[in-house]
């Protein structure tokens, strides 16, 4: 498989782009999973942190009989909720999912960088623990399918369907960007699919234990990672062209 549609290897054109976006506006996440499918094989992976649009996603993976491999990034920092949960899914839909982990442990990272990066440097701490493995990762990908929503925060209004992710070289696909989280929710207790706990404890949003806090009402649902600080993102989806989160066609 290449790494773009048509088997040109050549990355998608801005026209290529527009048109695929005005193919899957609008229109259920299943669509844009079977192209991702039918296009790139196990070429296309999905990453999902266990959120609810990840569980909708992955979900649909399996109802759909696709074969598009399931990835997260564990910094080894994250909940134990959120293994629980990966164990969980593992075991009621009978698929295996890629633990994606970081080349320093914890340890390693306080010996060479101090205790705590992620008090002192939160951007080295994500670079460290999250992109640089990403980037590993989807080096022979094609295509990277997440669960961002423009709902999320300012940061993700204007996420696009389909984008060139020029980064990891890759289609990077947003099948959830215009859904509803209320509807994503009905979905998830309708199917009785597992989810993590905090969500009920006023995590909307759940990363590593040093960064993620409760919202309160009326806070938008990324308000808790990185409480206190002008860092939004992790670094996943912000382009080293501009240094900014990616507007026109970005997502986690
Ligand atoms: Fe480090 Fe926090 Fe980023 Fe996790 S979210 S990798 S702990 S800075």
């Amino acid at each position: 498989m290449n790494k773009t549609d048509n088997n040109t290897n050549q990355p998608l054109t801005p026209v290529r782009i527009k048109e695929l976006n005005e193919q899957f506006e609008g229109h259920h996440a299943d669509q844009v999973l079977k192209w991702a499918w039918d296009s790139f094989g196990e070429k296309a992976v999905l990453g999902t942190g266990f959120g609810p649009s990840g569980l909708f996603l992955i979900h649909r993976i399996i109802t759909l009989g696709l074969g598009i491999p399931v990835f997260y990034l564990d910094t080894r920092l994250l909940f134990d909720q959120t293994y629980e949960l990966a164990d969980q899914l593992e075991q009621l839909l009978g698929i295996s999912i890629t633990q994606i982990t970081p080349d320093l442990s914890l340890k390693e990272q306080a010996q060479k960088y101090g205790d705590e990066l992620w008090k002192r440097q939160p951007d080295k701490c994500c670079h460290l623990r999250k992109v640089l493995p990403l980037q590993d990762y989807l080096s022979d990908k094609s295509a990277w399918i997440t669960g961002i929503r423009r709902h999320q925060s300012d940061t993700r209004r204007t996420t696009s369907v389909v984008e060139w992710e020029a980064t990891h070289n890759v289609v990077k696909l947003n099948p959830m960007a215009a859904y509803d989280p209320d509807w994503i929710w009905d979905y998830i207790h309708e199917h009785n699919l597992p989810y993590n706990p905090l969500h009920d404890e006023g995590y909307p949003s759940i990363g590593c234990i040093p960064c993620t806090s409760p919202v309160t009402d009326g806070e938008d649902e990324r308000s808790g990672r990185w409480r206190g600080e002008q860092k939004v993102e992790c670094g996943i989806h912000i382009s080293p062209e501009t240094g900014k989160v990616e507007r026109t066609n970005q997502n986690s």
